[in-house]
């Protein structure tokens, strides 16, 4: 059942939106956020979430949406690649509570990945907040030294 059903207006994402819960914000447009998952499988797990869309999945999301959230992903993804250097990236979107999604609202996580090191597991170990704090800052000042230019996003 988890794949379909209503948009809770206050899962955490939906409260990071509002402003109501905390988050290291990498990232943000009219209509794109990104921020560090505090529970990172690896160094630099990045969250991607559209602004004013309630959507919970992939079922619900306009795609122009879809398209403007693929952007922003693939440009933090260079943006990762300059200051992180990891060997691979995995760009990862689950649906439902089968397929392992938590929060519903549509998210989709960049994940660096390094040779020879294993992922870690799922939502489970909470990063050490000075680490994400020197994760952000750096990430942030690596968009600002490579002028993340803005996606442009039909809102749904
Ligand atoms: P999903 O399992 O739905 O694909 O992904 C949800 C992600 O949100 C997980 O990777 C989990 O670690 C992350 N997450 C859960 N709660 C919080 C939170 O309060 N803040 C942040 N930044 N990430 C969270």
């Amino acid at each position: 059942m988890s794949l379909y059903g209503h948009y809770d207006s206050q899962n955490i994402f939906a409260l990071i939106l509002r402003g109501e819960a905390p988050s290291y914000k990498v990232y943000e447009d009219a209509d794109v956020l990104a921020f560090l998952d505090v529970f990172p499988q690896s160094l630099g797990h990045i969250l991607v979430i559209p602004k004013e869309c309630q959507a919970r999945n992939i079922l619900d999301v306009e795609p122009a949406v879809l398209g403007t959230m693929m952007s922003a992903v693939q440009q933090l993804t260079r943006v990762v690649l300059d200051e992180l250097k990891p060997d691979g990236v995995q760009i990862v979107q689950f649906n439902g509570a089968a397929a392992g999604q938590t929060v519903y609202h549509i998210h989709i996580h960049i994940i660096p990945r390094w040779d020879g090191e294993g992922l870690g597991v799922h939502a489970k170990d909470r990063a050490d907040p000075a680490e994400l704090e020197t994760l952000q800052a750096r990430l942030v000042e690596r968009i600002h030294s490579n002028r993340l230019a803005s996606p442009m996003l039909e809102r749904c």
